[in-house]
Parts: C-alpha cells; structure tokens; sequence
C-alpha cells in the first residue's frame, strides 16, 4: 500500500513537472541557437515635404506626404545587426526640425536612436554588425555611434562616401567620418553575412552608387526584404517611379527589377524605408518582430 501511494505521488510529481515544463521551460520561441531570432523596429526620424513630385516626376505635383525613417536591430545567435542608423539624434531637439534639401523636405526626430537602445538595455558598442541602405544622411545620421562594429559596403558606395568628393553624391562626412577606421567588408555584389542564408545583403544600385538592400529570415513572420531607398514608398513601386534626386535612373529600375525577382522566389514581404502607413501598421521597439 505504502509502496503504491509512493509510486502514484512519484507520477503525479512528475505529470506535475512536465507541465510547468510545457508551460514555462519549453522553448516557446523560435530556436535561440541559430538565425535570426527577432527584429526590433526602431523610429529613426519623420519627415514631410509639400511636393510629392520630387520622388514621383510628374505625379501628384504640389501635393504633400509624410515619409516614416526607419532603423531595424536584427538579433542573430551570431551577433547583433543594425541596419539603417536614421536622422541625426540631434534633430530630436529641434521642436521644428531641420529644413533640407533647399527646402524640399522637414526631418524631425521623435525619439533619439541612443534611448531606443538604452530602453532595450543595448549599448552602441553591443552592435557588432553594422550596415546601411545608403549614405544619405536620414540613413546615416547618427553612424560614428558605431565604430565598435563590422561595416558592410559596397566598394561603390565607399569610393563615393570616402572618396576626395563626398558632396558631389549629397553625401555629408561629419555623420560617418568616424567610421573610416572601422573594421570594413567591402563588397561588389551580393554577400550572405552569417552564412546561414538568414541575413543577405543584396547590391540593389541607382539611388546611390552602391546602394544595397537586405534580406531578413525572421523565424515566424518569414522572409522580409528592406528595400533602403530603392524605392520610397507603395505607389513608387506599383508603377516602378524613380525619384528626381537620384544617381543612376538605368540602374534604380534594373535594382527594382531585382527586388521583385527576389520577393518572388524567397516568397518574401517587402518592407520599404520611407513608407509611413506600412511602417505605422508595423510594431515597433520595444515590442519585437519574430
Ligand atoms: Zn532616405
């Protein structure tokens, strides 16, 4: 008798641990070996223009929009990925923002990219791989941040940020001159970060000289492609528009091409930078994408 009500309480116990197992220990999320694990989405500045025309020639003249200015943190079990650093932090303390462009467009920043990390217990010197669409400064606003990390570029994008004329691309030096001695991959072309297939840069050329776009494999959500500036918003892409303000027409409309080739094959989303009602239908730090 004593010998049975042991073994019954022994089972219980054990039923018992293997449901607090289930419920709290199990790996409830995606696997934290491997790949990618989540994406936080940070807002890295807003901005508005009362001419739509300059990113959609002929179209929409006079009329104005509001354009999102996203950054992505991409937890990887390899390191820890930004892509896209934003407007300068400093804009934030502007109430009216700051004009640029001879007035085409107004950058306001909501919330500093330094606090949307410190929220998420993250240092600029924890970022290990660092990359950027293009050297724009709503992109590369607040780069000399990061001098701690590896930075991905186009060998084209380096010549014309680093190169003797920096301006002659729109290009301004003081947001990412510290970077010059950072560790640097220098690319022409294509390159899978982690080589696992879960993070893939893709040279996507036009806006810039060596713009790129980068290919996400979030555990739940699937793949998503952030497409930088190669297209700025929805209708652009319907109708394959190339803003006035740009390098190389030929090339932006052959990286689209490429895009849509990938989006295809991968079955993946496309996620464009600048625009603002996807991004405002997206959650954003300190919530996380998986
Ligand atoms: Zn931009």
């Amino acid at each position: 008798m004593a010998k049975n009500w042991q073994h019954t309480t022994f089972q219980f116990c054990t039923a018992l641990l293997s449901v607090v197992w289930l419920l709290f220990g199990a790996p409830a999320r995606a696997d934290e070996t491997q790949g990618v694990q989540r994406l936080y989405l940070l807002n890295c500045g807003e901005s508005e223009t009362k001419d739509v025309s300059m990113w959609s020639p002929g179209v929409d003249v006079g009329k104005p929009r509001e354009f999102s200015d996203s950054c992505y943190l991409i937890r990887h079990a390899k390191g820890l990925l930004l892509w896209e650093s934003g407007v300068s932090d400093a804009i934030a303390a502007l109430p009216d923002g700051m004009v640029v462009g001879n007035g085409i467009l107004t950058l306001h920043g909501r919330k500093t990219l330094r606090s949307q990390l410190q929220e998420l217990g993250i240092a600029p010197t924890d970022i290990t791989v660092l990359g950027f669409s293009h050297f724009h400064g709503d992109h590369v606003g607040n780069a000399n941040l990061f001098t701690a990390a590896t930075l991905y570029i186009q060998q084209a994008e380096y010549d014309a940020a680093f190169g003797p004329d920096p301006a002659k691309f729109n290009f301004n030096p003081a947001f990412y001159n510290k970077l010059r001695d950072s560790t640097m991959v220098k690319l022409d072309g294509d390159r899978d970060i982690f080589g696992d297939g879960s993070v893939v840069i893709y040279s996507t050329p036009g806006h810039t000289p060596g713009h790129q776009s980068l290919l996400v494999r979030l555990p739940k959500t699937g793949p998503v492609l952030l497409s930088g500036d190669a297209v700025h918003f929805r209708e652009n892409w319907e109708n394959r528009r190339v803003p006035a303000r740009n390098f190389n027409k030929e090339q932006s409309l052959a990286s689209m091409q490429k895009l849509a080739d990938i989006l295809e094959r991968e079955h993946a989303t496309l996620w464009i930078n600048h625009d603002k009602p996807q991004t405002d239908g997206l959650a954003h730090a300190p919530q996380f994408i998986e």
